[in-house]
């Protein structure tokens, strides 16, 4: 009997909130880093040095640009250090006395970070010759650091309170873990973060482009792109039509009147683009036009433009609008952060009776989304008022009724959810749905949000059963969020291989020789005439290239055409899903496909 094989656990990677261990290890191994530092370099002075979600950062201010045998160094020196086994010890001083001592060190930053501290005013110290300023919490000592689970991993530029106008300063990051088990899968993870990276494989596959002439955060879509933004988009505006709602289209601009209505142009105008005015005048009386922000006040206008019944209600509305944000440069990176994008937005204007189970169905559709694109790893956020404060406009009844309307939906949908109080805007709860990637990594998908606020801002209303004017609720909701960000997820969720009904190019035909072109032309245009995504490979490249290429483009279904294909009037598939499958007629390969595609599945 062959011996069993030991069951591999797949090792799990808490965030350092998640885990007190973690925080009480990566807070300690920065104090370990910054004492290295400071023992090897005695000018650097020590600014803050918190931990992070995956590890810890300490910034310096040191005359001397550190380098990576800089960090190597450092880290042999952590590691004397740790097996010190210095105690880690905690001392409560007065304000006074921690201001004497970090004068006598001549620390400015560290006075600075005591100014903006509460008491306790709590000291740590690494044995009895180095310590900083720390609420913790720590470690006892620094031999319950594992030596081989630390890692330092790069320098960077920072600024002093992430101010540019402060002090120049360079940020160490580093990481640290429970076990040397831990951070080796640490590092599989980010080097596969890397092989995935949207930005990389969008360029590879050529889906997208950014070009310094029309700017940063403003991404161009190429053909392969935005067949695959089509293909989004035209699934769920047919799982919309089933469901109900109403395609509208409205404009990029509009008059900054508009926004002062729905009140983006007090609380939100620095994330918007300037003001374009025809005149100076205009511009100081405050006239003139503004790119959107949201498309709410849009779908608003067009509620608006009737009287309407409780008969016609629920309206939904629906647009995939693109909105503009004044994203700051330094933010912007890949798919991810834009200052153009595109909302699969909709609005749903509902009495007060409807509210329950229209959210339901909002919840049920991004769950049939969620499913048909293969995330499976997500959670629900419910962001509900803090019961304490009284920032929020509507009743407590409303309130009431519109968590209760979120709860019901997450239970009833069987969804693993968690509640955060103080979360919710002030003019209403939501529901955020979180999705984890294959790498562990947090994402924030679709949102669904209840609104008492531009209902009332906007003076909607409609004609109830017994005549009077009552006021609708909104719900806004974009399962997708932004079809960008979304993208750039999917991009490295999938690594870059898109189901079959998502990818661009879905059938690539290999012909063998010249004499085969003929043929694999007429081919890939019955497929296409089919509705299936089919090209012919006739650059004249080798097969072995053509084979190749086809592999790097992660196409899902190619088939290598030669004489006997010809004579058979077969083609021999191959799938990235279930490889070899060998030769078939060209009308079965069709069927198959088409069906494939139509149920989102693999061929
Ligand atoms: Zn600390
Ligand atoms: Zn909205």
């Amino acid at each position: 009997m062959p011996e069993a094989e030991p069951v591999q656990q797949p090792i799990k990677l808490l965030r350092t909130s998640e885990s007190e261990s973690l925080q009480k290890i990566r807070h300690t191994t920065s104090h370990i880093m910054a004492m290295a530092v400071q023992t090897l370099f005695p000018k650097a002075q020590v600014t803050i040095g918190p931990w992070t979600e995956t590890g810890f950062y300490y910034d310096f201010d040191s005359p001397d640009p550190f380098t990576e045998k800089d960090l190597k160094q450092i880290r042999k020196e952590m590691i004397k250090i740790i097996n010190r086994k210095l105690p880690v010890t905690r001392e409560e001083v007065s304000r006074e006395e921690a201001r004497t001592r970090i004068t006598a060190q001549n620390e400015p930053y560290k006075l600075e970070i005591l100014d903006s501290i509460q008491e306790p005013i709590t000291i740590y110290h690494l044995g009895d010759r180095w310590w900083d300023l720390c609420a913790g919490p720590h470690v006892a000592s620094t031999e319950e650091i594992d030596p081989k689970a630390i890692a330092l991993e790069s320098v960077a530029g920072a600024y002093w309170r992430g101010d540019e106008t402060k002090a120049q300063l360079q940020r160490i990051y580093g990481t640290a873990w429970e076990t040397p088990e831990q951070l080796a899968e640490y590092h599989r993870r980010k080097e596969e973060a890397l092989k995935r990276d949207h930005r990389k494989l969008g360029k590879e596959l050529g889906l997208f482009i950014f070009a310094d002439a029309v700017g940063s955060g403003l991404p161009l879509w190429t053909p392969k792109g935005t067949i695959l933004r089509s293909q989004l988009e035209d699934y769920l505006k047919q799982e919309q039509t089933k469901r109900g709602y109403l395609p509208v289209v409205t404009p990029h601009l509009a008059k900054v009147d508009l926004f002062k209505i729905s009140g983006h142009w007090q609380n939100y105008k620095e994330d918007m683009f300037p003001m374009m005015a025809e005149s100076e005048a205009a511009a100081a009386a405050e006239q003139g036009f503004v790119l959107k922000p949201m498309n709410c006040p849009f779908h608003i206008q067009i509620y608006q433009s009737e009287l309407r019944s409780y008969r016609e209600l629920p309206i939904r509305l629906a647009e995939f609008g693109t909105v503009y944000r004044y994203e700051q440069s330094g933010e912007l990176g890949g798919l991810t952060r834009v200052r153009g994008f595109t909302v699969d937005d909709s609005h749903l204007f509902v009495t007060p009776e409807q509210l329950d189970d229209e959210f339901l169905k909002v919840v049920e559709l991004i769950l049939t989304v969620f499913k048909s694109l293969q995330l499976k790893n997500f959670k629900a956020r419910l962001s509900f008022r803090d019961p304490e404060s009284d920032k929020y406009i509507g009743s407590d009844e409303a309130w009431e009724k519109a968590q209760n309307a979120i709860r019901r939906a997450v239970e009833k949908m069987e969804m693993n959810h968690f509640e955060a109080l103080g979360e919710a805007a002030f003019y209403g709860p939501k529901l955020d749905f979180i999705f984890e990637d294959a790498l562990g990594r947090e994402w924030q998908l679709g949102t669904v949000q209840v609104d008492y606020n531009l209902p009332e801002r906007f003076e909607l209303e409609y004609v109830a059963e017994d005549g009077s004017r009552q006021r609708p609720i909104m719900i806004h909701r974009a399962p997708f969020g932004s079809l960008e960000r979304l993208i750039g997820i999917l991009i490295e969720e999938y690594a870059g291989d898109f189901p079959l009904w998502l990818a661009p190019v879905q059938v690539r035909l290999l012909p063998v020789r010249p004499d085969h072109y003929e043929y694999v032309k007429e081919v890939a245009a019955k497929m296409r005439a089919a509705g299936i995504r089919a090209e012919a490979d006739t650059n004249g490249d080798r097969l072995g290239k053509m084979v190749r290429n086809a592999e790097k483009q992660k196409i899902p279904v190619m088939s290598v055409v030669g004489d006997q294909e010809v004579t058979d009037n077969t083609l021999s598939i191959r799938t990235r899903a279930s490889g070899e499958l060998g030769a078939m007629a060209i009308e079965e390969v069709i069927q198959k496909l088409t069906t494939a595609i139509a149920e989102h599945g693999n061929f």
